[in-house]
């Protein structure tokens, strides 16, 4: 683990520090991903100061496989130098209890994921989605007992709106469980978080790690000669080919002009854009190879900006 490769970041008000990039399992930790492969990013990982590693039970495919994977490769001496994470809220079995954020549902599901990761607790238990026919109190009193039963270190809740997480932290205070962290999605291309969900964070002291930096891959250099075989629009499971529009690649051929002129890739510019602001915590990519990873951690090279290149940026995203 190189502790010198990233700056690592406090999460809100609380005493966890994250890396600036952190790696996600969503993708290629499932099957027909070869375990070789697995491990080599998972390495590279370690080698490149990610101590913090984002799961949820479903990841795979199959459902579980992407915590399986991980709870066969993580070298059990590392335990104490990385921060796990996993959620529930998504159907996992047949019936009533199979899906949602009951307390029923919800312990089974972390039961069930420590069972796979073959580990006593996870750093960091979500709530995946807001289950609004769940009362709220009984969701997050489920967060403060997988606390007070080890089960968890700390909690956090991902896509909530943005008053459903001030009711949440409001909540989870009230029970002595702060909420350490938020979880949405954030990009060049997706900024809702602008609007008001980064002021109630940081209002409320809480983190915010955002997933799909880079637009599930739309802003790299991916996509601009066509759609490879081996990426994910080919696969089309979560990005589907029409997602891969003139316009998206006429921005994306714009930053990378800007990119270049910083010394960056696209790829480089985009995170490093997400983590202009303190308020984010860390941003969390996926990789397909060591190599990805490995380029995507270089973002952190270079992280200020000039007042005329954001001006670019927004001219760029408006055209
Ligand atoms: P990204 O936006 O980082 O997309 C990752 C994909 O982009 C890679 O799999 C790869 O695609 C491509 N890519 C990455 N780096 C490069 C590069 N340097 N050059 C070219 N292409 C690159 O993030 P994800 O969408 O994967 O999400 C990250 C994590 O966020 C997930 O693993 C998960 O942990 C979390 N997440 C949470 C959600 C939630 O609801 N809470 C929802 C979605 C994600 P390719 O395979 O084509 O090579």
């Amino acid at each position: 683990m190189d502790y010198e490769r990233q700056p690592y970041r406090r999460c809100g008000r609380s005493g966890l520090l994250l890396p600036a990039v952190s790696l996600g399992l969503w993708h290629n930790f499932g099957e027909g991903k070869p375990l070789d492969g697995q491990r080599a990013i998972l390495h590279k990982a370690f080698d490149l100061g990610i101590t913090h590693f984002d799961l949820a039970d479903r990841y795979g495919p199959p459902i579980g496989a992407a915590e399986a994977a991980f709870g066969r490769l993580l070298p059990r001496s590392l335990r104490d130098e990385v921060v796990v994470t996993t959620k529930g809220y998504n159907p996992m079995w047949d019936g009533p209890y199979g899906v949602g954020g009951s307390r029923k549902h919800l312990l089974a599901t972390l039961d069930r994921s420590l069972q796979r990761l073959g580990l006593d607790y996870v750093d960091i238990f979500y709530l995946h989605r807001d289950d609004e026919e769940t009362p709220l109190e009984e969701q997050v009193a489920t967060l403060d007992h997988m606390v007070r039963t080890g089960r968890a270190l700390y909690v956090g809740v991902s896509n909530f709106s943005p008053e459903r997480t001030a009711q949440a932290a409001r909540l989870l205070r009230s029970l002595g469980t702060p909420l350490l962290v938020h979880q949405p999605s954030y990009s060049l291309l997706n900024r809702h978080i602008e609007d008001s969900l980064l002021g109630v964070l940081e209002e409320e002291g809480v983190g915010c790690v955002v997933y799909s930096p880079l637009a599930q891959g739309l802003l790299t250099d991916r996509y601009l000669n066509g759609i490879p075989a081996d990426s994910r629009a080919a696969e089309g499971r979560f990005l589907t080919a029409d997602r891969v529009t003139p316009e998206v690649l006429a921005f994306v051929r714009a930053l990378s002009e800007l990119a270049s002129s910083r010394g960056q890739t696209v790829a480089q510019l985009a995170l490093a854009w997400a983590l202009r602001d303190p308020r984010i915590t860390s941003v969390l990519v996926g990789a397909s190879s060591p190599e990805q990873l490995e380029a995507n951690v270089a973002a952190v090279d270079r992280l200020d900006f000039t007042e005329d290149e954001l001006a670019t940026i927004e001219r760029a995203a408006k055209e």
